[in-house]
């Protein structure tokens, strides 16, 4: 297939290209930068199954060729304020490529009869009241709320993708990610795995927001690409969740960081205000990606994190 990815130089998008085209596909990458590098693709440069596109997904997108599939991940991720990276610090440009982006990469989508995939998070359930979360809770979003310009631009994007699949007849998917983490995040977008990692390879005290009883259900990325790749190449049409199941409070999760890489400064809390509508609890129930994709996690956390320490070292400049 020729697979056009938005987001392409982002954390996930990175990742999908390379998969895709470990598959024998080409990929058409597409991204302006706001929060992703070009670094994450430097390892691309010249693959005859690659090519670049630096285009704002919000503006109408013109792609040469055919179109097989589109993959749209483009969007900031990352809720800490503390960051300019963060998608507080950029709302209308979230909003953007949440409402925008989506119509125009469905709309790439119709124009070619290709299959869509739409990258939806676990923020659509807000801070729920249902756990863990399947796909048939409706959420607990505030719609006024800090977090909203993220949480309600994907519920838009699943609701246009869904009025494109019914009223197009559009080949789409939704997948609904969780938490996940790995090489090539960002280290300066403030999102807990950065952060932990950079402060316990510092031998820094890692900063826990609120009291750390706050839960959160970490992914290791390989785990999550593989689970989207089935999505795509399943009949699929409802929303799937995919992520790890294994739920862990934030200071569990600070402490098993620090006992990994051997800090000795433990942990320091600091206020939640500014996060405003934190989810409290999150865990993704994986029932229906288990039955319709046959797929589940295979990498433990403390794996994960051995597997991502080297890229920030190297990030940090701590090894070569
Ligand atoms: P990321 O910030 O690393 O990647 C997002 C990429 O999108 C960046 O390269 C950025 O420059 C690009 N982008 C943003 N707006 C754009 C625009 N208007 N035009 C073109 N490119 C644009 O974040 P990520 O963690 O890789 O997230 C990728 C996608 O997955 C996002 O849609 C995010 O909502 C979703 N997601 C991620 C997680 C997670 O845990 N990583 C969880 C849930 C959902
Ligand atoms: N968090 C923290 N310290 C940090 C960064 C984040 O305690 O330095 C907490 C944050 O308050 C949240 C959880 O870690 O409860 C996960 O935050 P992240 O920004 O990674 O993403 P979220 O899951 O909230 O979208």
């Amino acid at each position: 297939m020729r697979i056009l990815v938005t987001g392409a130089a982002g954390f996930l998008g990175s990742h999908l290209c390379d998969r895709l085209i470990k598959e024998g596909h080409f990929v058409i990458g597409m991204d302006n930068f706001i929060t992703g590098s070009p670094d994450n693709l430097a390892h691309l440069a010249g693959n005859p199954n690659f090519l670049f596109i630096r285009h704002d997904v919000s503006n109408f997108i013109f792609v040469p060729g055919k179109v097989d599939a589109v993959l749209h991940f483009a969007s900031p991720a990352s809720p800490n304020p503390n960051s300019p990276y963060g998608y507080t610090n950029l709302p209308i440009q979230t909003m953007k490529a949440g409402a925008l982006g989506t119509h125009n990469t469905l709309g790439v989508a119709r124009a070619h009869r290709a299959k869509y995939l739409l990258a939806s998070t676990s923020e659509i359930y807000g801070d729920p009241l249902e756990h863990p979360q399947k796909e048939s809770y409706w959420g607990h979003v505030d719609p006024i709320g800090v977090r909203s310009v993220y949480d309600e631009a994907k519920r838009f994007a699943e609701a246009l993708t869904m009025a494109y699949h019914r009223y197009h007849g559009i080949d789409t998917r939704i997948v609904r990610i969780f938490n996940t983490y790995g090489p090539r995040m960002r280290l300066d977008d403030g999102r807990v795995v950065p952060n932990f990692i950079q402060q316990a390879l510092r031998h820094e005290p890692l900063t826990i927001y609120g009291d750390g009883s706050q839960t959160r259900s970490f992914c290791y990325v390989d785990d999550l690409i593989e689970g989207i790749y089935r999505l795509l190449l399943s009949d699929e049409h409802n929303p799937v969740n995919i992520g790890n199941p294994t739920e862990t409070t934030i200071l569990e999760f600070a402490q098993t960081i620090n006992q990994i890489v051997g800090n000795p400064a433990g942990v320091v809390f600091q206020p939640a205000s500014r996060l405003g509508d934190d989810p409290q609890r999150r865990q993704p129930d994986i029932t229906r990606a288990r039955q319709i994709l046959k797929w589940e996690p295979k990498i433990s956390l403390a794996e994960g994190i051995q597997r991502t320490i080297p890229y920030f070292s190297q990030k940090m400049g701590l090894s070569s």
